[in-house]
């Protein structure tokens, strides 16, 4: 590969990202659907209780993010009435953007929702070992390609995750 071309690629992959496409929200809702998928699948076989209380957790997590962490980000800050994202697509802005950094209880909040969801399946997943193997590699792909792929190019920059920065 020429060098020019490869400077170019390089270039290209570490572009700040201003817009999301649509393909980018069906490709990223169909990665985090893979272990919330296999989770809801060993609670449903186990209990059906604790089956919709994790889809309760779920969507508790979800406002929860959207409320106090998605509100500091320039995909919900600027743009349309509705936030066109990588995770959302054509979501109502219920609450009010607040561009500038998290303050620590929106930060812990954004490391303990979803650590919520990974973790309360676990006791059900271990009850089915091929589950639990799918559940882990899926919920590691998701985790890894997201900061592989966006962390480095995102403009959301207030997140504690962004590396954007340290770009040269
Ligand atoms: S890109 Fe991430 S932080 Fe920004 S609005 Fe979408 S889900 Fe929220």
């Amino acid at each position: 590969m020429a060098e020019s071309e490869e400077r170019y690629m390089k270039r290209n992959e570490t572009a700040l990202k201003e817009h999301h496409q649509f393909q980018d929200f069906l490709y990223w809702n169909a990665v985090a659907a893979v272990p919330i998928v296999t989770a809801c699948i060993a609670l449903f076989r186990i209990s059906i209780v604790c089956f919709f209380v994790y889809i309760l957790i779920c969507v508790a997590a979800l406002l929860m993010l959207y409320k106090f962490f998605c509100t500091h980000c320039p995909h919900y800050i600027h743009g349309e009435i509705s936030t066109k994202c990588m995770f959302f697509w054509g979501v109502p802005k219920m609450f009010p953007p607040r561009p500038g950094p998290l303050n620590f209880l929106e930060k812990s909040l954004s490391i303990v929702a979803p650590a919520v969801v990974v973790l309360f399946p676990l006791y059900w997943l271990i009850k089915t070992p091929g589950l639990l193997v799918i559940f882990v590699l899926s919920t590691t792909v998701l985790f890894a390609t997201v900061r592989r792929y966006e962390c480095h190019r995102c403009v959301y920059f207030e997140c504690p995750s962004n590396c954007a920065q340290t770009n040269e």
